[in-house]
């Protein structure tokens, strides 16, 4: 006999993992189905965002970053002999890390009744789930509401195929057990420069190939900037409106050809790195006959609540339209299990932060001036150099801003962009005020400590309506 449940969700990452959580703590019977294999062979729980995503990518970042501010300490008045780098160390750093994380998943499921399948599962027609287990046996899972939480997989390009030795996707760019020499990198959006910076950090000479002549075309144009000038000198040699043509191996490494201004042109680097974005993954989802649709790009095709066009099926994630960020999966996997147990959530798609963690990081949420500026809307903005911060100064680490848009009449904040160490802590802040349809002025008079960083975020806040405190402004008002 079958085993029945209330919910069977496939996949086990984010989007995955906290709606069977979300959904057992409601009561629900809940099975999850995933396919991941750890190194060990065993189940590896938490999908791409534990094993080979946001997690394995902070940890190489943070341990990159404290390595090369090592050589600023001396201005600091801090003497160390000459730090070296374990690279075989820094990895089982970030292996026991995943581990950790991952097995954690495991324990959440246990202790809240999650009933964990190891495979890959695939819709039948209605909401029954085929399991096809690593062995090839087959079992049939009974299931009243199925949400499919299949995620991504990176992006392929003719041009540049992975081989998994010279050339690699974002996977193998964690696993180096050498750095590179010189390392070329196809795409500057967020994941090519992060682990552009991890690279660059550790001794890497980076090239950074990017097809558009716009640097980060989703952020705030002065950030965007000032961020480029940041990674350029710390070496990364970010080429704008380069194409890449066709990549070929030479020797020990890989001759990579792109066109720049109707221009041939070529690029020798002993690994290459194909960061030029992530594609839905569906692959063995669905039956023939099963009613879900795809979109015209390849996303599971949902309404605002994530709901498929198969009755009491849904899918969240990064196999959905919207962001492909593992906090967007999570909320819908949250909403969807919350729903399917009556209640009437929804997910507010104009409020998820961004954030690049490079140094400074990178962080923003709701829109840009230069949006507002497109869509005719008027706006009011303010704006804070971390330079006048006196913990950014402190910690010898104020390089960057905070900018705040707010409406012209209303006031309400409509984004809000920062540049600066701990910007993806400092977004929450301004993600909490917008939700609770702050203004500028709100903000403005609202407590900050000192001596913070967050208190940039309340001369921003100032700023808008002309005055910050440690700032000179250029309208004042009263
Ligand atoms: P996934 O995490 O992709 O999980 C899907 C799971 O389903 C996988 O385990 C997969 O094997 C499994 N699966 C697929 N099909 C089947 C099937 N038929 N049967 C069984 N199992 C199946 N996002 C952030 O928000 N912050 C970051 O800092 C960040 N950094 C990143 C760094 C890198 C290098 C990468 C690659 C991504 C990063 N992301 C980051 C993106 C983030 O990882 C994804 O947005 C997130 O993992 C999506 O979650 P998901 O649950 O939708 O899918
Ligand atoms: P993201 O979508 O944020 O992951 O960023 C991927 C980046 O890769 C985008 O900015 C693309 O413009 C860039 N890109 C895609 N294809 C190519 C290519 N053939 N050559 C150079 N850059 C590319």
């Amino acid at each position: 006999m079958s085993d029945s449940y209330d919910i069977v969700v496939i996949g086990a990452g984010p989007a995955g993992y906290h709606a069977a959580i979300r959904a057992a703590q409601l009561g629900m019977s809940v099975a999850c189905v995933d396919k991941t294999l750890g190194a060990n062979g065993e189940a590896s729980l938490g999908g791409t965002c534990l094993n080979v995503g946001c997690i394995p990518s902070k940890a190489l970042l943070d341990v990159s970053h404290r390595f090369a501010t090592t050589k600023d300490f001396a201005a600091l008045g801090l003497k160390v002999a000459d730090v070296e780098l374990d690279l075989a160390g820094v990895q089982a750093h970030k292996d026991s890390v995943v581990q950790k994380l991952t097995s954690g998943v495991g324990m959440l499921f246990k202790g809240n009744g999650v009933t964990p399948y190891q495979g890959v599962g695939s819709l039948l027609p209605g909401s029954d789930v085929k399991v096809t287990k690593p062995d090839g046996s087959e079992e049939t899972l009974v299931a009243k509401h199925v949400i499919l939480a299949t995620g991504s997989e990176p992006m392929r390009i003719g041009a540049a195929p992975v081989d998994n030795d010279r050339i690699v996707d974002s996977t193998g760019a964690l696993e180096f057990t050498e750095v590179p020499k010189r390392l070329g990198i196809i795409g500057a959006g967020i994941i090519g420069l992060e682990l552009g910076s991890v690279w660059a950090r550790f001794g890497s000479e980076v090239v950074v190939l990017e097809a558009l002549e716009k640097f980060l075309p989703s952020a705030d144009e002065r950030i965007a900037r000032d961020a480029l000038r940041s990674f350029t000198k710390q070496g990364l040699d970010i080429r704008l409106g380069t194409r890449v043509l066709h990549s070929e191996n030479y020797g020990d490494g890989v001759r990579v050809t792109y066109l720049v201004n109707d221009e041939e042109q070529s690029l020798e680097c002993d690994k290459l790195i194909v960061a030029v974005g992530r594609a839905p993954y569906t692959a063995q989802l669905l039956d023939d006959d099963s009613a879900v649709n795809l979109d015209e790009r390849g996303f599971i095709f949902v309404n605002e609540q994530c709901e498929t066009d198969a009755s009491d099926v849904y899918a969240v994630g990064d196999a959905v339209r919207g962001p492909m960020l593992a906090h967007k999966g999570m909320e819908e996997g949250v909403m969807v299990a919350e729903r399917i147990a009556g209640a009437k959530p929804s997910v507010n798609y104009d409020c998820i932060p961004s954030v690049i963690y490079t140094h400074p990081e990178i962080a923003w949420v709701g829109q840009t001036e230069q949006e507002l500026r497109e869509n005719g809307q008027d706006y009011k903005a303010g704006s804070f150099s971390l330079g006048a911060n006196g913990r950014a100064l402190a910690s010898a680490d104020a390089e960057g801003m905070v900018k705040i848009v707010s409406d012209a009449d209303s006031d309400r904040i409509l984004g809000v962009h920062v540049l600066g160490p701990q910007a993806s802590e400092l977004i929450a802040q301004a993600v909490i005020a917008m939700e609770f349809g702050a203004t500028a002025e709100d903000l403005g008079l609202i407590m900050f400590a000192h001596p913070t960083l967050s208190e940039a975020v309340h001369e921003a806040a100032l700023g808008v309506a002309g005055h910050a405190i440690h700032a000179v402004n250029r309208q004042r008002r009263k």
